[in-house]
């Protein structure tokens, strides 16, 4: 037999079920964070006149928009 009460039991049931849960949210907050979408406002465009926004991969400052070739100004953040 094993010299266990109910209570401990319990209680021991209870804190492997936590311990579980814990294990998984972790596992599951380190998986969004690698798979989280990363986008520098310094390439990313707005032009105002159509209001489309989009990305290039070249590091410029100003370039033409894909949808209405207006010219567009990149943002930048001011920290
Ligand atoms: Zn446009």
């Amino acid at each position: 037999m094993i010299g266990m009460s109910f209570a401990d039991a319990l209680f021991a049931f209870l804190a492997l079920w936590l311990i579980y849960l814990a294990v998984l949210w972790l596992r599951e907050l380190n998986r969004v964070s690698h798979s989280e979408w990363r986008l520098s406002n310094s390439r990313l465009f707005h032009c105002d006149k159509c209001h489309h926004s989009f990305v290039l991969k070249k590091m410029e400052n100003l370039t033409r928009c894909p949808r209405c070739n207006a010219i567009c100004i990149a943002k930048r953040n001011k920290l």
